[in-house]
Parts: structure tokens; C-alpha cells; sequence
């Protein structure tokens, strides 16, 4: 699928509270396609009151379903078919996907259906895999533990990729027997809705995944601080981390999974094998979803006598690309998520170069054929790591641009203050790249590739302000179960 009419698709809004929409709020929230910036539908905001009602019902439906004490192989059947029907749904989904986000058609059809369905299908082999352990103990004792769902899980994703994102929380939270309640970004509400609605059609039972659309003052923290929530699963900026962290501990000292900002670098040695494809990782790695990505590699440090030679090759990558709407065939570029943001992203380049760095290549709007927000590519160089778009996590298509001359300078850029998301390492050199893969402060090092694979396994997530725990592999099915230790005395 390469276009669609946007005028064409039907979204349906509310809450997905119990199995059924509820379209209720006296307050809504106009919901804009970045595209073109044309309002196309409104979300209600959902208060402490809906709240309440959203995860009281997932209360519910966690102790009277079943869906926690039936077998779980037969949970796992259940998500199975929930992963089929997602990966089925591509033409309704890919559409209502890309309509409302930054996600072309092309690439939501080719990559973010099917690989949601996929990260629901390997958490639903998950269900049946861990139940506890038998302890070591002296022989008139029996000890273990038992693995136990939380109950509810309050999920809050953010809006780069609705589907996906969501997915990484809600799979491994199913597949352990909770029951979800997730609240996506207010400006990407309705394609989790046709997840939700996939769910039932599957067999999952009502009122164990339900929706909530809000912002985040209100929604957001209403549904962290809901004494019923028995853990918080949330990927977005590191200062609403921070946040929710902190309303968390106040209410219950809830357990958290925070996956948050990075600003990533990559590290580009002389020897780096095939430097144009090296320059397409580069480019790839900060223009995929125009730089709206967790693990954009937003600082290329770069052996200094390769330096120019690399720009150039990651500019000549830059040009080819096509800024269009998300509906529109061969669209390489995709909007800014919003004026504000394209704005917030124009003023820090704009001081950046105030303070002294050369633009080398973009740094101002592009055309897309649409009045959305569209932003070029763009290379800024003679920064240091105290200019602002070194140090800020800018969230749109900016490369910063430093020289090394050591491996020891190259790690020392590499650390930032405060963010250890990702890095990757580019060189043929084994030894330095394992000395590099110890040394840098990152929670994901990729060497000689930047960004994931479909390897579900791999686990993801921060140090430092990044982020506490991991989505994916083993860790984030763990994430979502709570271990009860049990000691039992035989002696007759
Ligand atoms: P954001 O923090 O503004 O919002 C994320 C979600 O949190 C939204 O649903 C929002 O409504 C909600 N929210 C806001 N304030 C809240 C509060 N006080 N209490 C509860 N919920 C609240 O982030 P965003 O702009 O949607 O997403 C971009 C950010 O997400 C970037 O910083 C990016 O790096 C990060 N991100 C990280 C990963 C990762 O895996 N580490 C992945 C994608 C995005």
C-alpha cells in the first residue's frame, strides 16, 4: 500500500472501556493529521471519575474473566489469533495508522502492522514459559516462587509510533495475565482503538484491555495515581518520566518501566567498511520518521580524516529524500508531529548557529505539497558538547557533527551528561569495538548497524535519564509479573 484519499477514512473515537466505546467528557481535545494540520476528529478528555470507572472495570474483568487462571497455553491461543487479526487488518490499520501520526503508509503497512503483530505473537509464546522457580533448601523444607500478574497495568505510550509502542506494552502485560488500561498521546488516540477492538475479536476478554483518551495532566496522572494500578508501564519524554515516577512513589510505591529520551551518538572510524553504506546508516538513523525516534543517532562523531568525506556522502543520502504527506505515493520524509514542534526544532538549530556552529546542510522548512510542518535534513558542524543541539534531545532530523582523533576522545564525546539511550560503534576492528561496546554508557550498542531487527528477544531501554527497566526479550514478560516466594515445612 503506497497512498490513500485521507478524506476517506472514518476514525471512531472515545474511550474503550469493557469492550465498548464510551464517548463521554465534557472537555475534548481536537485531533489534527500532521500532514496537513487539518483538525479531523476530537477525543474526549477522560477525568479522575472515568478513570475510576476504566480501571475499576479492568479490575473486574481481572478477577472474574479467567483470563488470569486460564491455562496458559490457552491465553497464548488466544493472543496468537489477536496477532493474525493485526497483521490481517493492514489495509484498515496502515491507513488509520498513518492518517494520524508521522508514519507513512507505506512504511506503517510494510513495518509497523506487521511487526506489532509479530511483538503480540512472541509475547503470546511467552505465556506459558515462566511460572516460578523450586528453590535450594535443606530437605524438610520446600521452597519457591510463584509467578503472579499485577492486576492492572497502567500503560501510557507516546505518539511517534502509536502501534508499536503500545504494543510493546500491552503484549508482555496480556501474556501475563493483567489486564491493561492505556492511554496513547492525545494527538495519535485511534489506531490502538482498532487494536483494542482486535483484541475482543480474538477472545480476549472484555474489560481486560481497555483505552483511555486524555492528556496527560489530566488522564495521564489520574491513571498512574489510581490506587488499583498495580504497575506503570511508560514510554515518553525523560522529564514526564520524571514525573510519573515521582506520582508513582507518592501513591502506592508503584513499580515502573520508564523507556525515555536519548540522544545517541555514533561513532564512525577510519576504517569503517564501505562508507557509503555507512552514510546511508548515518542518514537513516536520523531522518527515519524525520528524527521523531527515541534512538534517533543524532551525534555522529567521526574520525577527522574521513570527516568531510562522510558529510558529504550522508548529504548526497539527505537530498534524495521526498518530503510528502504520509498519504502521498513515494514519501520519504514524513511531517513533524506539529507546528510548536517544528518551531521548538527551528530555534534550537537557529542558536546553535548563533552560538557559533556551521549549517552545512539544511536547517530550514521543507516543501511537502501540504501545509503540514515539514523540516529538511540537516548537518550542523563546529559544535562543541556544550552547544544546545549536542546536548538537547531535539527530536527532528539534526545531525551534529564532531571530529575525533583517539578512540579515548571518540569515547569520551560519546558519554552524555545525562542520556545513555544507544550508540553505534562503525569499524572494522573487533577489538575496539567490544573496548567500546564496555566503555560507552548506553543501554542498546549497535556495532556495524544502527537500530533494531525483528529479534524480539534483544531487550530495549536507557541508562541514566533514559530509563528504568527494558520493553522487549525476556525482561519486559518478567516486567509485568510480580514473584511470590513461598516456604513450605514437610516435616510430618
Ligand atoms: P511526552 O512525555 O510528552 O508524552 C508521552 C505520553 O505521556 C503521552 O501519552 C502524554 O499524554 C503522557 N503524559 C504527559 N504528561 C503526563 C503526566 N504528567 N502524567 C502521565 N502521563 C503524562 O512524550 P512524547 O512527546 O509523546 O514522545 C516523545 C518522547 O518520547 C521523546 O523524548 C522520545 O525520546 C521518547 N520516546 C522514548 C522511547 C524509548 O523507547 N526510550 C520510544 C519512543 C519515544
Amino acid at each position: 500500500m503506497d497512498s490513500f484519499d485521507p478524506a476517506k477514512i472514518v476514525v471512531r473515537g472515545g474511550h474503550f472501556i469493557g469492550g465498548e466505546y464510551v464517548d463521554e467528557g465534557a472537555v475534548r481535545i481536537d485531533v489534527a493529521r500532521p500532514s496537513d494540520g487539518v483538525v479531523y476528529a476530537s477525543v474526549p478528555v477522560a477525568d479522575a471519575a472515568m478513570i475510576d470507572r476504566a480501571v475499576e472495570n479492568a479490575w473486574t474483568a481481572f478477577r472474574t474473566s479467567g483470563w488470569a487462571r486460564m491455562a496458559p497455553r490457552e491465553r497464548a491461543r488466544i493472543l496468537r489469533r489477536f496477532a493474525d487479526l493485526v497483521a490481517a487488518d493492514v489495509e484498515t490499520l496502515a491507513p488509520l495508522e498513518a492518517i494520524g501520526s508521522t508514519r507513512p503508509v507505506r512504511d506503517a503497512a510494510a513495518w509497523d502492522v506487521p511487526y506489532t503483530a509479530e511483538g503480540i505473537r512472541f509475547y503470546a509464546e511467552f505465556a506459558d514459559k515462566l511460572g516460578g522457580e523450586v528453590m535450594s533448601t535443606d530437605h524438610d523444607h520446600l521452597g519457591l516462587t510463584i509467578a503472579e500478574p499485577y492486576g492492572v497495568i497502567g500503560a501510557i505510550a507516546p505518539w511517534n509510533f502509536p502501534l508499536v509502542m503500545a504494543s510493546w506494552k500491552i503484549a508482555p502485560a496480556l501474556a501475563a495475565g493483567n489486564a491493561v488500561v492505556l492511554k496513547p498521546s492525545e494527538m495519535t488516540p485511534f489506531s490502538v482503538l482498532r487494536l483494542a477492538e482486535l483484541a475482543i475479536e480474538a477472545g480476549v476478554p472484555r474489560g481486560i484491555f481497555n483505552v483511555v483518551q486524555g492528556d496527560g495532566r489530566t488522564t495521564g496522572d489520574a491513571l498512574v495515581r489510581h490506587p488499583r494500578i498495580g504497575k506503570v508501564t511508560f514510554t515518553g519524554s525523560t522529564r514526564t518520566g520524571a514525573a510519573i515516577m515521582a506520582a508513582c512513589a507518592e501513591t502506592g510505591t508503584k513499580p515502573v518501566t520508564l523507556e525515555l529520551g536519548g540522544k545517541s551518538p555514533q561513532l564512525v572510524f577510519a576504517d569503517a567498511p564501505r562508507l557509503d553504506d555507512v552514510a546511508r546508516r548515518i542518514a537513516g538513523a536520523i531522518a527515519g520518521n524525520a528524527g521523531q525516534v527515541c534512538n534517533a543517532g543524532s551525534r555522529l562523531l567521526v574520525e577527522r580524516s574521513i570527516a568531510d568525506d562522510l558529510a558529504l556522502r550522508i548529504q548526497r543520502v539527505f537530498a534524495e529524500l521526498k518530503p510528502g504527506a504520509t498519504w502521498a505515493s513515494g514519501t520519504t520524509l514524513p511531517p513533524i508531529i506539529s507546528e510548536p514542534q517544528a518551531a521548538r526544532i527551528e530555534a534550537i538549530v537557529g542558536r546553535t548557529v548563533a552560538s557559533g556552529a556551521q549549517l552545512r546542510f539544511g536547517g530550514e522548512r521543507a516543501d511537502g505539497g501540504t501545509p503540514g510542518a515539514f523540516y529538511t535534513p540537516t548537518i550542523l558542524s563546529n559544535v562543541t558538547q556544550h552547544s544546545e543541539a549536542v546536548r538537547e534531545e531535539v527530536f527532528g532530523p539534526v545531525l551534529t557533527l564532531q571530529t575525533f582523533d583517539t578512540e579515548e576522545e571518540a569515547l569520551e564525546l560519546a558519554q552524555h551528561p545525562e542520556y545513555g539511550l544507544a550508540a553505534g560503534v562503525h569499524t572494522a576492528d573487533l577489538g575496539r569495538a567490544l573496548r567500546l561496546v564496555r566503555g560507552i554508557e548506553a543501554g542498546n550498542v549497535w556495532v556495524n548497524r544502527y537500530g533494531r531487527t525483528s529479534d524480539f528477544m534483544i531487550p530495549t531501554g536507557g541508562y541514566k535519564r533514559s530509563g528504568i527497566g527494558k520493553d522487549l526479550g525476556r525482561q519486559a514478560y518478567e516486567a509485568n509479573l510480580r514473584f511470590k516466594s513461598v516456604l513450605i515445612d514437610l516435616r510430618p
